[in-house]
């Protein structure tokens, strides 16, 4: 019998289908890479249908001679273009790699086939050749797809490459059967690859694919269905045959007996098969309405965020033994931007949160869709591909199967994040229809903890705010105590002064007008009236001092000088008061600062009032130490310490502002040298002024006031060798 006509029909039929497939696709807008290499497998699958018509003896021999020979070239050239089609499909890294080898084969092949088209037959066995190339190819593309299946964490890649494994088998088989020798499973390639063309373009066209498990599954219920019928039937028919003569029963009774037998077998059985059937399907043995209803529940009283992430998804992994979740938090950016922030339940995820542009895609499709968003979208649907990079790698290292939006009054205030079901299945829609109702009922609860949450926050800030409020004015309020005090110690500063000064005046007038004043006394009582006035004098001069430190800065005069000098100058008039209280001074390191540019004057001033204190706070016995070092190329180091009474760490930044003094005012004296003698509290705003004015910085460090322990109090003084107007450049270690 002549095969050839079957295979020419064969042939135009498998032709037309693979001419519809190229140009369903060559009709497409915006090819996809996918859709473009699925145009040229097509196209080389046209021209392999031709070759295989044109093999037919109809033709011309030397027609038929050329298509026998390119025909292997062609397979060739399809098995490397449903390779690198296979490598761009499933996303793997070596495709180009897989190209360019493929392609520089089917090249070579096709040379060596031109080249040897005379020779008959060719000198080397090009079939052969071509054959054993094929298969290597074929080996490669079935087992990237098996190290595929095997790999893949997620449900819907998994079942990608199922698919694509479905598109392949007919498609090689096409290929092999060609590439027999015999010529009528030759043309049923042609078939075969035609049956593959079609799951071919399905794949390439939509990213999302028929969830192949269970497509399987209900083909495999169908099938067991009719085995079962035919199974029934069958006993019927044969159960007849074989008891009629046994029974004392006629063919036609004992049929309808057997028919109802197997008919009452017949819908148990059914019914517990598609039971069975149903449950491989669904994989979920539960009542959702109990389970939504317990958790709607549980759920009522929990304010806490963590442990309303905990109790969501140990429900859904008891449910769907999911062993990876969080719950995503959408908190307010203040900006269109939305943060989510995850609060892991289940397994490990990743705490980093992501910013999502109002422009993303990702976020337009939580926003605009109710409907659950599956990682693999995120990874293949086209218009969600557009999404910045940074997002959809967050995703995917959130390593998540599919994200439910959790909306409060329509607005989205979260996501739930949910990875791989136990059973390794897609989420059919029984149980996306389950989560979303879980997704809607925890809206409220989370609602609801975010507001306490926010609570707690803006109630721990409230409380933080408060006891920054209250050290404030704790602040104000020992400096406006300062200005008062200094109201009652300016008026005693001035008054003792000026009453000693006019009492010596009174004296000196009534003696000058009974003209009983010998020399002597009278220079005495000069004298008397010169001490109040120098005094008077001080105080004045260090009131307009800080208020002229207040307006504008002090006006400073730089010029070249010696920190040993400047200091020895600003010692000299308190050395006899220091024998006096019997403390002991200890200079040191002074000789070794290099000359400085400063304001002799006001440094000596700012050295005096220091050295002041230190006496004025130190008890009769003690010491006052004051060293010098360098610090950097820039800045060198005064200390001037004491072992004196030591100031509160409270009031050791105080003692600088203006009118501040520690301790009662009541318990002042104006003594300058006296024990705890104090003037109006300027002398530190004073010195820091001076320092300050001359670009450097002061601080004091002491372990507190105490008046039995003395301990002490050291003021640190750094300044540049260049004195300048700008901020302290020098940075105190630790201190910012
Ligand atoms: P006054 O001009 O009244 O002396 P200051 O501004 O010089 O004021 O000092 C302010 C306060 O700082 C003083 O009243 C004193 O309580 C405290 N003080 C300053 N120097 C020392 C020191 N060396 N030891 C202890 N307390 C000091």
């Amino acid at each position: 019998m002549e095969i050839w006509p079957y295979m020419a029909g064969i042939g135009i039929i498998a032709g037309l289908g693979h001419l519809t497939l190229f140009v369903l696709i060559l009709f497409r807008r915006d090819k996809m890479m996918g859709e473009r290499l699925a145009l040229l497998y097509l196209g080389l699958g046209l021209l392999w249908g031709t070759a295989v018509i044109l093999i037919a003896p109809v033709f011309p021999p030397a027609v038929a001679e050329l298509a026998g020979r390119l025909a292997p070239v062609l397979v060739t050239a399809l098995v490397v273009t449903q390779l690198v089609l296979t490598c761009s499909f499933l996303e793997v890294s070596w495709l180009s790699t897989a190209a360019a080898a493929g392609g520089t084969w089917t090249v070579i092949l096709l040379l060596a086939t031109l080249y040897f088209l005379g020779a008959t037959p060719p000198p080397i066995p090009l079939q052969q050749v071509a054959q054993g190339g094929w298969a290597v190819i074929a080996a490669i593309l079935i087992g990237l797809l098996a190290t595929t299946l095997v790999r893949s964490r997620l449900a819907l890649h998994r079942n990608r490459a199922l698919y694509w494994l479905l598109t392949t088998v007919p498609l090689i088989a096409g290929q092999a059967f060609s590439l027999l020798p015999g010529g009528l499973l030759r043309g049923t390639g042609t078939l075969f690859h035609l049956a593959g063309g079609i799951i071919l373009v399905r794949g390439v066209t939509s990213y999302w694919l028929p969830n192949i498990k269970a497509k399987l599954r209900s083909l495999l219920r169908l099938f067991l269905l009719f085995v079962i019928t035919a199974i029934l039937l069958l006993g019927v028919v044969l159960g007849a045959e074989r008891f009629s003569d046994q029974l004392p029963l006629s063919h036609t009774s004992l049929v309808v007996v057997l028919a109802v037998i197997a008919a009452l077998i017949y819908l148990p059985l059914y019914q517990w098969l598609q039971r069975l059937v149903n449950r491989l399907l669904a994989g979920m043995g539960f009542d959702p309405a109990q389970i939504l209803r317990e958790y709607s529940q549980t759920i009522g009283a929990i304010l806490n965020l963590d442990q309303l992430a905990r109790t969501v998804l140990h429900t859904v992994a008891e449910v769907l033994g999911v062993q990876q979740g969080a719950l995503l938090v959408a908190i307010d950016t203040g900006t269109e931007k939305l943060r989510l922030q995850p609060i892991s339940g289940l397994g490990r995820v990743s705490q980093v949160p992501v910013e999502l542009d109002p422009a993303s895609p990702i976020l337009a499709r939580i926003l605009e869709d109710d409907d659950p968003l599956f990682q693999y979208e995120v990874e293949q649907h086209p218009g969600l591909q557009k999404a910045a990079p940074w997002e959809r790698d967050w995703l995917r290292d959130l390593e998540m199967e599919v994200y439910l939006p959790i909306r409060s009054q329509g607005d989205l205030i979260g996501l739930l994040a949910l990875g791989p079901q136990g059973t390794g299945e897609p989420y059919d829609p029984r149980a996306t229809e389950f989560l979303s109702t879980l997704a809607q009922q925890t809206g409220v609860a989370l609602q609801n903890a975010r507001l306490f949450e926010s609570l707690l926050d803006r109630n721990a800030r409230i409380t933080e705010l408060n006891k920054s409020l209250r050290a404030a004015y704790e602040r104000l309020e020992r400096l406006d105590q300062g200005k008062s005090d200094f109201l009652t110690i300016a008026s005693h500063e001035l008054r003792t002064p000026l009453t000693q000064m006019r009492g010596y005046l009174e004296v000196l007038i009534d003696m000058a007008q009974t003209e009983t004043l010998p020399q002597e006394q009278t220079l005495s009582l000069a004298e008397s009236i010169a001490r109040p006035t120098r005094r008077l004098e001080h105080i004045i001069g260090a009131m307009i001092d800080a208020s002229e430190i207040d307006a504008e800065g002090l006006t400073l005069h730089f010029a070249p000088a010696t920190l040993e000098s400047t200091m020895r100058t600003a010692l000299k008039p308190w050395l006899s008061a220091l024998k006096e209280r019997s403390i002991t001074l200890t200079v040191w390191g002074l000789e070794d600062i290099a000359p400085i540019h400063a304001d002799t004057e006001r440094l000596c001033q700012a050295f005096s009032n220091l050295v002041s204190n230190g006496i004025k706070f130190t008890p009769d016995g003690g010491r006052i130490t004051i060293g010098a070092h360098p610090l950097d190329d820039e800045h060198f180091k005064v200390t001037i310490a004491d072992t004196g009474v030591g100031i509160s760490s409270i009031d050791q930044e105080l003692i600088f502002e203006k009118f501040y003094r520690v301790g009662s005012v009541n318990l002042h004296s104006s003594g300058q040298s006296k024990f705890k003698g104090a003037g109006p509290g300027l002398g530190l705003p004073i010195v820091r002024g001076v320092v300050e004015g001359h670009g450097g910085c002061i601080w004091v460090e002491s372990e507190g006031c105490d008046e039995a322990q003395c301990p002490g109090s050291t003021f640190h003084i750094v300044l540049p060798y260049e004195a300048h107007r700008d901020p302290c450049r020098w940075k105190r270690p630790g201190n910012g």
